[in-house]
């Protein structure tokens, strides 16, 4: 399933300057699964050279020719997706059950921007004796950074608008989980010219830093931490080159007492507070719960929380495997342990030991019951750990889910629709999800208030992000300069 060495991907050759070399372990038995060559600052400049290079030719391609091969990279991961799965599942703990779902996410992308960019045009109008015409045109490399949590999908959100829009690409994924992008880069090699695409595996400060810091690299996408975001943001207003961020998070999730089915919203909850093994900056991680329901809601919540599967991430019965590494695992726990000095717990809260799979940090889903100013509800804490404050006064409940540094997500649970309307309209957030959790559609924009980011994906208003306009004045006759 695995190649023994990976090698970044330049200017459409699996090649390095460098012989070092990082391991890709499997998360929950600590096996060596292949090497993965380090890139450094020799890697990262040639793969920008290269992607320089090719954006002449990638620039003036039509886009209907750019859109059918990113027609194809969705093909070829419907036809590859089994495969893949399996590869993540290895290399980042999630499990088999959940993963095919970012693969469709991911396919969607591709799809999505091959036809959004035949709509992405400039302007033009009629002024006196000539024409005024706004185009849109592609910023020239862009260089993206990613996390781990959800590889398929994140490769998605920067290369289908990158690409679609006719910009060159030197992409840079996460040292903890590179794997399915070097599968995925295999089949790039093959259908994309030389240098439109270029992957350079290896570590924040090396790879990460020489691409930020590279002066022919025309825009900065970036999905990760707020604390790495802010390094980002620096980088590109030291340049001047435009920047995407997508950051953290700790969304609220707000039930209201009117709900008329009370399993269905327990069911909803635990899996917002606990999908991606509770790694995803959307998570549902503070939950306000109305007085009026909130004994009998607590009660199937804990019961639900404790019948979730914890174990092997092949297992197609297990929801929740192990987050990804010992480093993250342990600054779950210690988030855990804060909680408990500071908050009550109800359930969870330690380490599941899984038979076969030892070195995996599974952490057994916890829910603490505390109030919005506790650390444990302030802060991103990474793992499948769910904070539920107890509201009862409408304005007080949307100034504590307002009172937060993120504003990524949020999510109201009601059968009243004036509830939904002033909560969707109060909240500082990118995302409201009435009566549902997780749910991005193609098309529509997804993207953080306050600190969860700069801009936004998904949609075709990222296309506006990718591209610059230039307005061409045209004259049918040479006017008489305006002051003769
Ligand atoms: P997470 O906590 O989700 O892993 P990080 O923000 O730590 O998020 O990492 C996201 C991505 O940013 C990774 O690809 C990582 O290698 C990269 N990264 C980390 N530090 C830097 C840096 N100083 N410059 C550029 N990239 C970085």
């Amino acid at each position: 399933m695995f190649d023994s060495h990976y090698l970044p991907l330049i200017n459409g050759e699996f090649t390095a300057f460098t012989e070092e070399t990082f391991p890709a372990t499997d998360a929950t038995t600590g096996e060596r699964l292949a090497v993965i060559t380090r890139s450094g600052a020799a890697e990262v400049d040639a793969a920008v050279a290269a992607a320089k290079a090719a954006f002449p030719a990638w620039s003036a391609t039509p886009a209907a020719e750019r859109a059918k091969l990113l027609l194809k990279v969705a093909d070829w991961l419907e036809e590859n997706t089994e495969r893949l799965v399996r590869i993540d599942a290895h290399d980042i703990g999630r499990t088999v059950f959940e993963l095919p779902q970012d693969y469709r996410q991911a396919i969607g992308q591709y799809r999505f921007f091959a036809s959004a960019i035949s709509t992405h045009d400039g302007w033009n109008n009629v002024t006196p004796g000539g024409w005024a015409i706004a185009k849109r045109e592609p910023l020239g490399v862009v260089g993206a950074i990613i996390p781990w949590n959800v590889p398929a999908i994140m490769v998605s959100f920067k290369l289908a608008p990158a690409l679609a829009a006719g910009n060159t690409v030197v992409l840079k994924p996460d040292e903890n989980a590179s794997l399915s992008t070097l599968e995925l880069a295999k089949y790039l090699a093959e259908i994309f010219p030389a240098g439109v695409v270029n992957v350079v595996p290896g570590f924040g400060e090396e790879a990460g830093a020489a691409l930020t810091g590279n002066p022919d690299v025309a825009k900065l996408a970036f999905t990760g931490s707020t604390e790495v975001g802010r390094i980002i943001a620096h980088a590109g207003a030291s340049r001047l080159v435009p920047v995407t961020l997508e950051l953290g998070g700790k969304s609220p999730n707000i039930v209201f007492p009117d709900i008329d089915d009370i399993d269905a919203v327990v069911d909803n909850v635990t899996f917002a507070a606990t999908f991606c093994n509770g790694q995803s900056c959307l998570a549902g991680t503070r939950l306000f719960l109305h007085d009026d329901i909130y004994d009998t809601f607590m009660e199937k919540l804990v019961t639900a929380f404790r019948s979730i599967r914890v174990g092997s991430p092949l297992d197609p019965e297990t929801r929740l495997g192990s987050v990804v590494s010992p480093k993250q695992g342990e600054r779950v726990l210690k988030y855990i342990e804060t909680g408990k000095a500071e908050a009550k717990l109800i359930t969870g809260g330690e380490r599941v030991e899984v038979p076969g799979h030892e070195a995996g940090w599974f952490i057994a889903p916890t829910i603490f019951e505390t109030t919005n100013d506790s650390t444990i509800a302030q802060e991103e804490i990474f793992g499948p750990v769910l904070s539920v404050i107890r509201w009862n006064d409408f304005d007080t409940m949307i100034e504590q889910a307002n009172d937060i540094r993120y504003g990524l997500a949020s999510g109201v649970y009601t059968s009243n629709l004036r509830n939904a309307m002033r909560t969707a309209d109060r909240l500082q957030a990118g995302q409201v999800w009435v009566n549902q959790y997780v749910n991005l559609v193609d098309g529509s924009p997804f993207g953080g208030y306050k600190e969860s980011g700069l801009g936004r994906e998904v949609a075709k208003e990222t296309l506006d992000a990718y591209t610059q306009l230039k307005s061409v004045m045209l004259a049918e006759q040479v006017p008489p300069p305006f002051y003769v």
